[in-house]
């Protein structure tokens, strides 16, 4: 395989997928991108941390080598001409299966260049690309674009977004018991609204599909209406609770909820549940049971080995997280639902800044930090780098690397416990001791 710019390094192997198997070996290339704002700053010590844990845990038996990727800002640098999304990094991912990403900017609208280094967006005179940054005198200004985010989603086709919750020990949180969550999301990424189709109101198009609507179908609906149409296919559907549960028989996991409003839009998110139960039965028949069968063939009595499969409409889940989290392990969503959910439940345990995350499709896996580029900190070594650190987790368990993610997973937890972090939980922490980006990493390496 040939990159433009990549240097493949020449101690590495590939990790490799045969049949949905992963195949890890010792010394596996992992691509990563470094990302914007404090992408930089958290990138450094959570390779750091990943490597000091990877070291204690196996000695010298394995070891990741990592390899530099580029998107946003740094591909601007790297390639030029507003290629900030590479075909370089799109191969290189497909290429080496695993990959693990810090935050990238992402334009809002309004304007037509953004700034890269400080995110500022901004329209150039005359319509002229600005040749610096109104804000921070940068050069690094590209033409507006999509979020790179979920291009990288879509070109790579990663279906699931993998979202874990978790509690660890000594973090603030407005619950009694924020240690009875322990979710993981699992959410669609690439059809219901992230493929949804919009006409404004009053325009050609939504007028026809207005008519067509009442003239043709028979449907009653005001004229004046904006028109959003949200396909949820088989297909989609399937391959992200098969995923889900594919993840709860690995992690030894009771139970999957499939989450809808099936109440209400009963060919989308009914269906939604409808597949989910059927692929589980087709698929799964040994290993699950539904809560149906639950009450009609064993009393209510869960047989030990076997996996619940439950669904929960939408806002009841809502209810269900808050009061009884602790009957949920994994739960499967179209993608508008997932996302308020993950992060309903990210603010239970301590919010996005601890939240990890992972983009995964058949073969590939992106694994990334959730919150954004926080521009404002770029350089400062200030920010908390947990939830990259726990993507980070998430891929080393992915890869089967588990003893060396639980080593990170107790330090982490140990660091917090003994209130040494960084300035977001320092001032929600009374007494705690604030601690830079670095010097936080460094601690979580002591309490290993
Ligand atoms: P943001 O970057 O997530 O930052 C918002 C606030 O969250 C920060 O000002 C800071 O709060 C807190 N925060 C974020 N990360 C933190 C960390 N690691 N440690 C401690 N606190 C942290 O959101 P934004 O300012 O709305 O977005 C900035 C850029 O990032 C935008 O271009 C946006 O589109 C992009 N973005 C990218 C991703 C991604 O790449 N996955 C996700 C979301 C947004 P305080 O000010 O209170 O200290």
């Amino acid at each position: 395989m040939k990159f433009e710019k990549i240097r493949i390094p020449p101690k590495g192997a590939k990790i490799t997928v045969r049949n949905g198997v992963i195949n890890v070996p010792d010394n596996p290339i992992i691509p990563f991108i470094e990302g914007d704002g404090i992408g930089p700053d958290i990138w450094k010590v959570t390779r750091k941390v990943i490597d000091a844990a990877v070291k204690k845990s196996y000695d010298s038996l394995k070891k990741i080598v990592w390899m530099q990727i580029h998107a946003g800002l740094s591909a601007l640098q790297n390639y030029g001409n507003d290629d900030i999304l590479p075909e370089d990094t799109l191969k290189a991912i497909r290429e080496f299966k695993v990959a693990i990403k810090g935050p990238l900017t992402t334009p809002v609208g309004g304007f037509d260049y953004v700034c890269l280094v400080c995110a500022k967006e901004q329209n150039g005179k005359d319509g002229k690309r600005p040749e610096k940054c109104i804000k921070c005198g940068s050069e690094f200004i590209t033409k507006r674009f999509r979020s790179l985010n979920v291009s990288l989603r879509q070109l790579l086709d990663l279906y699931a977004c993998v979202r874990p919750v978790r509690w660890y020990k000594g973090v603030p949180s407005p619950v009694k018991r924020p240690d009875k969550l322990d979710i993981v999301v699992f959410r669609e990424n690439t059809e219901d609204v992230y493929a949804g189709i919009e006409f404004q109101q009053d325009s050609p198009e939504a007028e026809k599909v207005i008519n067509f609507l009442i003239n043709i179908m028979g449907k009653n609906i005001r004229e004046d209406s904006g028109i959003g149409i949200k396909p949820i296919s088989v297909t989609g559907t399937k391959r992200l609770v098969r995923k889900a549960i594919d993840y709860a028989i690995q992690q030894n996991l009771p139970n999957v909820t499939l989450v809808h409003k099936g109440n209400i839009m009963k060919f989308t998110e009914g269906a939604f549940r409808d597949w989910g139960y059927e692929l589980a039965k087709e698929e799964y028949r040994k290993e699950i049971i539904t809560e149906q069968e639950l009450w009609e063939k064993y009393d209510g009595r869960m047989p030990v080995d076997k996996i619940l499969i439950k669904d929960r409409i939408a806002d009841q889940i809502f209810q269900q997280v808050l009061l009884r989290p602790d009957e949920y392990s994994v739960l499967a969503t179209p993608n508008l639902n997932g996302d308020y959910l993950s992060d309903a439940c990210a603010a239970q345990v301590g919010g996005l800044g601890l939240a990890p995350g992972a983009n995964i499709g058949d073969e590939i896996a992106l694994f990334e930090a959730t919150h954004g580029t926080a521009p404002k900190y770029t350089g400062m070594d200030k920010v908390n780098p947990s939830s990259l650190l726990l993507s980070g987790v998430l891929m080393l368990k992915y890869m089967g690397w588990n003893e060396a993610g639980i080593m990170i997973e107790n330090a982490l937890e140990k660091t917090i416990a003994n209130k040494t972090v960084t300035y977001d939980l320092e001032r929600q922490m009374e007494g705690a001791k604030k601690l830079k980006t670095s010097e936080f990493g460094d601690k979580i390496i002591k309490n290993m």
